[in-house]
C-alpha cells in the first residue's frame, strides 16, 4: 500500500527516488510525489495518477537535487487529488512531509492547530504532522525536538519521512506499524518502505522497528527508540537478495506473467525440503522451535484475503495430516476477540508481503500469551519475517499484481509441508501427498497450456453481473478464492459458498442470469457436489464446471466445462485456483480492466 522513498548523497536524489517510486509502483497508489532541497533551492511536485506522469513533470528541471523525498499515496483521508498528494508542507514551505499510514487522533491536533492560526491545503490526516512540526519548532527552536515531540503525539500507524530547509542535509523519519528500511552505499542513504525500491542500489541496509525515530546525514544515521528512550544501534545488515527477472518479458501484464511464474514458483517452494523417495519434509525455518511443536495441540492460522483462503485450505490440510486442531481467522477479527489462548497454542501469520497491518496487530495481541508465532511470508526480511519465532519463507520471488496468484500458491504449498512437518506419522497419506507436491509443477503447466479453453469460458461469461462458486471440502476453500479474484479484478459481483450451503439461502438467487462455477472435481464428496449442481440446473441456473481430466460425466452436466489434470484431492485447490485464476484474468481482460491495478486496492496493506 502506497509508499515512501528517500535519498541523501551527493548524486541525483530525483533519479533515486524516482526508480524507488516506479518499483514500489505494484503497491497501488493514485498519486504521486516528491520534495527535494538543494543549494539550487526547494523543489515540490505533485501529480494525480502514475508515478511516468510525475516524472514527465519532473524532466522539466535540469537540478540534480541530493536530497529527496517521495511518496506514492493510496488515499485513505480525502480524494485522490494534488492538493491531496503528499508531500505536505507547512506556511512557510519549509518543513516537507511524506507519510504512510493513518494519523487517528489528527482531527484533535488539526483543531488545536487551526485554534494557533494554523491554515490547511489538504483533506488528509497527513497535514497536521509538517504544521505540528512547525508548531513546536516555534516554541523549540529545535528541529529535531520539534520533530520528536510531533512524533511522541501522533496515534495511528505512520512511517514518516520530513525535511526541511532549516537542516537541509538531514532527513527525518519515524515509524509506527508501517515499514521502513534504510540503505547505505558509502556517503550515500535510501530510504524505502520496501527494501524492493532500493535493492538495486543497495542491499546494505537497516530495518526500523516500532517507535523507532532516526535521522540520516552525511556523518551517517542515528537512531533512537523512542519506547525504550535508548538510542539504537545502527547496525546495517547485508540483505539476502536473489536479483530476479522484474521485466514482463513476452507478457502483457504482471498478472499473466505471475500465473506462468506458477510451476517455477512449486519448484522453489519444495526445493530442497521434500524427499519423494524417503516421504520425508524437512524445513530449515522450523528446526529452532521443532521441539515446542512436539506438544502443540492448537494451531490458530491467522491471514487476510487471498492468504486466509490459502490458510483455509492449510487448515483441512494440517487437520487430516498432522491430526492437531487448527482454525483460520481473519487478522482483523482476530485481534479485537477475547477467546482464550493456551500456551501449547501455535500461532501462524500467513501474508504475502509480510507487512499486513492487521496481521501484525493480530500478532502483536498474541505477545503476551507467550504462544510460539511462525511466519508464512514470502518478502524476505519484512516485518512479520522478523517479528516471528520461527517460519517458512514462501520463495515466490516478487509478485507484483495486485490480486494474488503465484504467492497464493506458495502459501497453499508451504502449509502443506508445514502439515507434513508436523505429522507424527509417516504414513501413506503422506507419501502420497509428497508424491504428488512434486508432480504439482508440471500439472500447473498443462492447465497453461488449456488457457485457450478458459479464455473462450471467460470471454462468453464476461459480460454477467454475478458469479456464484461453489465446492466442498478442500475444495470449499477454492471457491472462495476464485470468487474473490473475479471481484478484484473484474469488478463483477461474485460470492464463494460451501455447496452444501446452496439450499440454505443462495439457491434463492438462481436463475437464467445467475451463472455459477461449480468445481467438482474427484473427490469423496463428488456426488454431494453432483446433486447440487442438479439443484441448480433444476432453476435454470446456468453451470459452468471444473472436473478433473477424463472424468465425462461432470462435463455432461453442465454449460461449459474446464478440465484440471488428476491430482491427489488434498492438493486439488492449487489446481483449480490456477484455473479459476486464469478465468478472473481473461474476464478482467475481455472487460479491458487494468489488471494489475485493480482501483481501490493496494497490494501491500499497511493501514488497518
Ligand atoms: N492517510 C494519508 C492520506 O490519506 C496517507 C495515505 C497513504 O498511506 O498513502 O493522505
Amino acid at each position: 500500500m502506497c509508499g515512501i522513498v528517500g535519498y541523501l548523497g551527493k548524486k541525483d536524489g530525483i533519479k533515486s527516488v524516482l526508480l524507488g517510486l516506479k518499483e514500489l509502483e505494484y503497491r497501488g497508489y493514485d498519486s504521486a510525489g516528491i520534495a527535494a532541497i538543494d543549494i539550487e533551492g526547494i523543489l515540490i511536485d505533485k501529480k494525480v495518477g502514475r508515478v511516468s506522469k510525475l516524472e514527465k513533470s519532473l524532466k522539466k528541471s535540469s537540478n540534480k537535487y541530493s536530497l529527496a523525498i517521495g511518496h506514492t499515496r493510496w488515499a485513505t483521508h480525502g480524494k485522490p487529488t494534488e492538493a491531496n498528494a503528499h508531500p505536505h508542507f507547512n506556511t512557510s514551505k519549509n518543513i516537507f512531509v511524506v507519510h504512510n499510514g493513518i494519523i487517528e487522533n489528527y482531527q484533535e491536533i488539526k483543531d488545536l492547530l487551526i485554534k494557533n492560526g494554523y491554515k490547511f491545503e489538504s483533506e488528509t490526516d497527513t497535514e497536521v504532522v509538517p504544521h505540528l512540526i512547525d508548531y513546536y519548532y516555534n516554541k523549540t527552536n529545535n528541529l529535531e525536538k520539534a520533530f520528536e515531540l510531533t512524533i511522541k503525539d501522533l496515534q495511528g500507524a505512520y512511517a514518516i519521512e520530513m525535511i526541511s530547509t532549516l537542516s537541509p542535509r538531514n532527513i527525518y523519519i519515524a515509524r509506527l506499524g508501517s515499514p521502513l528500511v534504510i540503505g547505505n552505499k558509502n556517503k550515500e542513504y535510501f530510504i524505502a518502505s520496501d527494501p524492493t525500491a532500493i535493492i538495486e542500489q543497495t542491499n546494505k541496509v537497516r530495518f526500523l522497528e516500532d517507535y523507532d525515530i532516526a535521522i540520516v546525514s552525511d556523518k551517517g544515521l542515528k537512531v533512537k527508540n523512542l519506547r525504550s528512550n535508548k538510542d539504537s544501534k545502527s547496525n546495517f545488515e547485508l540483505l539476502e537478495y536473489v536479483s530476479e527477472e522484474s521485466s514482463l518479458g513476452k507478457f502483457p501484464n504482471f498478472m499473466l506473467k505471475e500465473i506462468h511464474d506458477i510451476p517455477k514458483t512449486i519448484e522453489t517452494a519444495l526445493k530442497g525440503r521434500i524427499n519423494v523417495s524417503k516421504g520425508t519434509v524437512k524445513l530449515g525455518g522450523l528446526d529452532s522451535v521443532i521441539k515446542q511443536l512436539e506438544h502443540i495441540d492448537r494451531i490458530i492460522i491467522i491471514a487476510c484475503g487471498t492468504s486466509y483462503y490459502a490458510g483455509l485450505v492449510g487448515e483441512y490440510l494440517i487437520e487430516e495430516i498432522a491430526g492437531i486442531p487448527t482454525e483460520v481467522q481473519l487478522a482483523s477479527e482476530f485481534k479485537y476477540r477475547n477467546e482464550p489462548i493456551s500456551r501449547s497454542t501455535v500461532v501462524i501469520a500467513v501474508s504475502q508481503s509480510g507487512e499486513t497491518a492487521d496481521t501484525i496487530a493480530a500478532l502483536k495481541k498474541v505477545e503476551e500469551y507467550g504462544v510460539l508465532r511462525l511466519g508464512v511470508v514470502n518478502s524476505i526480511g519484512s516485518s512479520i519475517a522478523r517479528m516471528t519465532d520461527a517460519g517458512v519463507y514462501c520463495h515466490a520471488g516478487a509478485e507484483k499484481a495486485v490480486a494474488s496468484t503465484k504467492a497464493f500458491v506458495a502459501q497453499t504449498t508451504v502449509l502443506a509441508l508445514i502439515a507434513l512437518r508436523l505429522s507424527k506419522s509417516k504414513g501413506l497419506l503422506n507419501k502420497k501427498v509428497i508424491k504428488e507436491l512434486d508432480k504439482l509443477p508440471k500439472l500447473v503447466e498443462e492447465i497453461l497450456d488449456s488457457s485457450d479453453k478458459i479464455k473462450t469460458v471467460a470471454n462468453k461469461y464476461k459480460n454477467n453481473k454475478d458469479f456464484l462458486y461453489i465446492g466442498r471440502g478442500y475444495n470449499y476453500p477454492s471457491a472462495l478464492e476464485g470468487a474473490l479474484k473475479l471481484k478484484e479484478i473484474s469488478y463483477i459481483h461474485a460470492e464463494g459458498y460451501a455447496a452444501g450451503e446452496m439450499k440454505h439461502g443462495p439457491l434463492a438467487l438462481i436463475d437464467e442470469s445467475f451463472p455459477t462455477m461449480a468445481i467438482a472435481t474427484d473427490s469423496r464428496l463428488l456426488d454431494k457436489v453432483k446433486s447440487n449442481i442438479e439443484e441448480i440446473k433444476a432453476r435454470k441456473g446456468p453451470i459452468i464446471t471444473i472436473s478433473t481430466k477424463g472424468n465425462r460425466n461432470i462435463s455432461k452436466l453442465s454449460d461449459d466445462n474446464i478440465f484440471i489434470p488428476s491430482t491427489i484431492e488434498q492438493l486439488q485447490p492449487i489446481l483449480v485456483c490456477v484455473s479459476l485464476h486464469l478465468f478472473s484474468y481473461y474476464v478482467a481482460e475481455g472487460l479491458g480492466r487494468d489488471v494489475d491495478k485493480p482501483r481501490n486496492l493496494a497490494k501491500s496493506v499497511t493501514v488497518e
